[in-house]
């Protein structure tokens, strides 16, 4: 069966990686899975690197300063690279919260899509999915992003979808629908 990824000339199979970011409960996980399935049904090769879980192996150990973030971001920008360049789609769900090194990994793909799951702080604090907002305001969480540690809107994210205003299911629509208008993904 053929790819359905038709990005470059002469060249079907060709992968990408759509890069989210965007504040902790903005949403990147939840799209991100819908987005598989629906990928997945496809016939098309994809992959998750979402940030909570690279933590757990390939960055295991550490933390959140600047420079932690910074190289945890590499390592998934680097894996998400080897991926995407072997034909396989990465979806990468890291709150990637510095514009140096998202432009940074930028550089380091050929497709490159990044995702704004844009969201206003109150409405992410309002869901407080993990708990952790609650946590940062009491001072447990320090450099926690938003809160204590800032977060830098990209300037010109191919997609955006404001989650506030989307369902999880519309924002994965509206993703598919630019991958498909773009010839990402044949539609
Ligand atoms: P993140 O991965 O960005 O930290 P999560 O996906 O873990 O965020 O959590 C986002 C929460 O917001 C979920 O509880 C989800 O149901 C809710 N939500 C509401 N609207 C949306 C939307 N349009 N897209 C994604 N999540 C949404």
């Amino acid at each position: 069966m053929t790819s359905g990824i038709a990005k470059k000339e002469n060249k079907i199979q060709a992968g990408f990686t759509l890069w989210f970011t965007g504040l902790s409960g903005a949403g990147k996980s939840t799209i991100s899975n819908i987005l598989e399935k629906k990928i997945k049904d496809l016939g098309l090769k994809i992959e998750i690197l979402d940030g909570d879980i690279v933590r757990t192996h390939l960055s295991k150990g550490l933390g959140f300063s600047k420079e932690d973030r910074d190289t945890n971001i590499r390592r998934i920008g680097y894996v998400a690279s080897l991926l995407s360049r072997n034909g396989v789609i990465s979806i990468t769900a890291a709150i990637s919260p510095y514009k140096d090194i998202r432009n940074e990994v930028r550089e380091m793909h050929e497709n490159f899509v990044e995702v704004y799951a844009k969201c206003p702080l109150e409405i992410v604090e309002k869901r407080d999915v993990k708990g952790l907002y609650k946590k940062a305001r009491a001072g447990e969480i320090p450099q926690f992003t938003g809160v204590s540690d800032p977060y830098e809107e990209p300037e010109n994210p191919e997609i955006t979808v404001e989650t506030n205003k989307e369902t999880p299911e519309e924002s994965a629509n509206k993703i598919l629908n630019w991958l498909k208008e773009n010839n990402f993904i044949e539609g």
